[in-house]
């Protein structure tokens, strides 16, 4: 990665070699990145690729097998105490006392953490910014998950630490809860560096400036979040939903100049059957398409891009030549 600000050449967080086993399985398996001061960066990868082993290790939560991690250039193992000061950790299963009023809980953490700001301002101000000022004083154990959450996201922001780490934080959230939390991570990332983790990558791309992909405790990639997109975008396939005979309509389809492959997905409606159409790379086949079927008069009642799942975009990314 080339770094261009003079922000980013501020490393605030900092991996090498990292490695964590349990027996003969790797869960980390020898990582290393950085994160430069302001960034935004998306920790992504399928179940079980190791972000919650990292995101443990780098908080100081677990311990590695070897390698390094640092927060603002302190050693999380040499100097723990003074490390997890510069962190605010959401962990998959937040912490969360659920019979305090979310006001006693903030002040619990405002209490464990040592914090030393004005207290009645502080936590005031992460109500305000984590939009929870309307339930301050209700058990947590009566809010929404979307508000647990939030208080999950507020307990890490109290001590004002400028590293803030999120591991998975939209799962179990409505939609419209999404979109909430997404918007709150944004805003903090105007004065934070932030990194998440996710299994989601609408998600990284929504949020982050850059993407780092871990599959099977190793990074398969690291770029800038506008050069997965471009890789993630270029779609070559379509689901065509088209009333009139299979067959004829298969062979209508292959032979279409830059159409690779036509399969039948066996879903049928009425008079309809739907295709799986691939094309070449760089051919768009949606115009020959509707005029080789509009010539026949078979109606095309659909046509849907079909985005690339998470393990397609690894293979696309590792093509990439890295
Ligand atoms: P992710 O957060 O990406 O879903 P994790 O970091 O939780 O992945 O786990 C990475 C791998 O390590 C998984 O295969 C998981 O089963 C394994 N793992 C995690 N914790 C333990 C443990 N305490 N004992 C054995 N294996 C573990
Ligand atoms: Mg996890």
């Amino acid at each position: 990665m080339t770094e261009t600000s003079e922000e980013m050449s501020i490393r605030m967080i900092e991996i090498n070699n990292l490695v964590k086993n349990y027996g003969t399985k790797f869960a980390v398996d020898d990582i290393s990145f950085k994160v430069g001061k302001g960034e935004i960066v998306g920790f992504l990868g399928p179940n079980g690729a190791g972000k919650s082993t990292t995101m443990n290790i780098l908080t100081g939560y677990l311990s590695s097998t070897s390698g390094e991690a640092k927060v603002g250039g302190i050693d999380i193992l040499e100097n723990p105490n003074e490390a997890k000061k510069l962190i605010g950790f959401l962990p998959e299963q937040p912490p969360l006392y659920i019979d305090m009023t979310v006001n006693e809980y903030l002040n619990f953490v405002y209490e464990i953490k040592g914090c030393k700001l004005n207290r009645e301002r502080h936590i005031a101000e992460i109500r305000q910014v984590t939009k929870i000022e309307d339930v301050k004083n209700r058990l947590i154990k009566n809010l929404s998950k979307g508000y647990k959450q939030r208080v999950g996201i507020a307990q890490a922001l109290v001590g004002n630490p400028p590293v803030i780490i999120f591991d998975e934080p939209t799962v179990g959230l409505d939609p419209k809860q999404i979109i909430e939390i997404r918007n709150l991570i944004r805003n903090l990332g105007q004065s934070h560096t932030v990194i998440l983790s996710t299994h989601i990558l609408s998600e990284v791309q929504s949020v982050c400036d850059r993407i780092i992909i871990i599959n099977e405790g190793k990074i398969i990639a690291d770029e800038r979040t506008e050069n997965i997109t471009r890789v993630v975008e270029e779609n070559r396939r379509y689901s065509l939903k088209i009333c009139g005979p299979q067959r004829e309509i298969q062979n209508l389809l292959q032979e279409i100049p830059g159409v690779i492959s036509v399969e039948l997905t066996g879903e049928r409606e009425l008079d309809s059957y739907t295709y799986i159409v691939e094309a070449e790379k760089g051919v768009d086949i949606r115009k020959p398409v509707f005029y080789v079927l509009s010539e026949k008069n078979y109606p095309m009642i659909g046509m849907e891009p079909l985005g690339m799942n998470l393990e397609e975009v690894f293979i696309k990314i590792m093509d990439m030549g890295r």
